[in-house]
C-alpha cells in the first residue's frame, strides 16, 4: 500500500473533545441538548447506528429519547410520534432512521419534522436551504465527509480551498441524506462535481468518470465497487460504504467498504479505512448537530 491512511477515529475524538466543552458551557447556562431518534422495524444497520449515537450522547451527557416503532406501524402513527417529539422542549435536534419500512414514506415522514430540529437537513426547507449554500444544519455524514478532506489537506500543508476549485470530484450514490448533499457542499467550495448512480454504473460509464477524479467519494452501498484500476494515480478516495460481508476465510461477518481497500489504496494519495474513516466523525457530528440545535433554539426562545 502506498496511500496515505486517513485516520477518522483521531479526528473523531478531537471533536469530541470540543463537544465536551460545548455541553459543560451550556450546562453552566442551565441548557441540557436533547437528541430524539425514531426507529421503525428491526433493520440490523438502523439499530446498530440507534445503539452507537446512544453511547456517545450519553457520554456526553446529553439528554436522549429512543422512539422504536414497530414494523407495522402505520404512517399516521409514525407521522404523530415525530410530532411528539417536535412539541417536546427537551428535544433539540431528531433523526429519523432509515430504512423505514414500506408503508411509511421517507418523504412524508420528513416533512413532519420541525425544520429547527431537523439535524439532517431532509425537510425540504432545509434541504432547500443547503442547495442555496445557506445550510441550517450541515448533514452528519456529508460535513463529515468535508472535515475530513479539509483537515487532511491541511495537515499536508495545503489550502483546502485551492484544491477544491477546479479540481474533478466524482460523487458515486446520490442519496438524500449522503450524496446529494455532498454534491452541493462540493459546488460550494469551487469542485467540478459528477454525481454518478447506478445508471451511470449500468450505461457502462461509471468507471470512465472515476478513472479522471481527482477526489473520489463513494456511497452507494455495493462492496468493493471501485478497484484500483477504476482510479487514477494520486487520487484522493474518501469511502462512505459500511457493508456487512461474511470474512471468506472464517465465515465471520466484517465490515468493509465501497472502495476495494488495497488495489485502490496502491494508486491512491490517500484514502480512508472501514472501519474507522468517514463512520466514527459522522457519530460525533451528529451530536454536534444537536447542540447546535439546542443553541438555535435558546436564539428563538430569546428572540421571542
Ligand atoms: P442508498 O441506498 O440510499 O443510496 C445508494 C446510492 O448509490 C444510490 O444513489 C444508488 O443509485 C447508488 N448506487 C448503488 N449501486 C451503484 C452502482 N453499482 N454504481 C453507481 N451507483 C450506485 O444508500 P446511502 O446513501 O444511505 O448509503 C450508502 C452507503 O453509505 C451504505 O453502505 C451505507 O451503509 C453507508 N453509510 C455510511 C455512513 C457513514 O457514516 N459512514 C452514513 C450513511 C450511510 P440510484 O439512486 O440510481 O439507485
Amino acid at each position: 500500500m502506498s496511500a496515505l491512511l486517513i485516520d477518522g477515529k483521531a479526528y473523531a475524538a478531537d471533536l469530541r473533545n470540543e463537544l465536551t466543552a460545548q455541553v459543560a458551557e451550556l450546562a453552566e447556562e442551565g441548557c441540557q441538548p436533547g437528541l430524539a431518534t425514531v426507529v421503525a422495524g428491526d433493520a440490523y444497520p438502523a439499530h446498530a447506528y440507534e445503539r452507537r449515537v446512544r453511547r456517545l450522547a450519553e457520554q456526553l451527557g446529553l439528554h436522549y429519547v429512543r422512539e422504536a416503532l414497530p414494523a407495522d406501524v402505520p404512517e399516521a402513527e409514525a407521522v404523530a410520534t415525530v410530532g411528539k417529539l417536535c412539541s417536546d422542549p427537551r428535544i433539540s435536534g431528531i433523526l429519523i432512521l432509515r430504512p423505514l419500512p414500506p408503508q411509511v414514506s421517507e418523504a412524508t415522514l420528513y416533512r413532519a419534522l420541525d425544520p429547527l430540529k431537523d439535524i439532517e437537513s431532509v425537510h425540504p426547507v432545509n434541504a432547500g436551504l443547503l442547495a442555496l449554500d445557506r445550510p441550517r444544519f450541515v448533514p452528519s455524514t456529508p460535513a463529515s465527509v468535508f472535515h475530513l478532506l479539509d483537515r487532511y489537506l491541511r495537515e499536508s500543508g495545503r489550502d483546502p480551498e485551492r484544491v477544491y476549485q477546479g479540481s474533478n470530484m466524482v460523487i458515486v450514490g446520490r442519496s438524500a441524506n449522503v450524496g446529494k448533499p455532498a454534491v452541493n457542499l462540493g459546488m460550494a467550495r469551487g469542485a467540478t462535481v459528477l454525481s454518478c448512480d447506478v445508471h451511470s454504473y449500468r450505461a457502462g460509464l461509471l468507471f470512465e468518470h472515476t478513472a479522471h477524479a481527482d477526489i473520489v467519494i463513494i456511497a452507494a452501498g455495493s462492496p468493493g465497487l471501485l478497484r484500483g484500476e477504476h482510479v487514477r494515480d494520486g487520487v484522493i478516495a474518501v469511502d462512505v460504504g459500511i457493508n456487512a460481508v461474511p470474512d471468506t476465510e472464517t465465515g465471520k461477518i466484517r465490515l468493509v467498504g465501497d472502495l476495494d481497500f488495497r488495489s485502490v489504496a496502491e494508486r491512491a494519495e490517500a484514502i480512508t479505512p472501514v472501519p474507522g474513516g468517514v463512520g466514527p466523525i459522522t457519530d460525533v457530528w451528529l451530536l454536534r448537530n444537536t447542540i447546535a440545535a439546542a443553541r438555535l433554539a435558546r436564539g428563538v426562545a430569546t428572540a421571542r
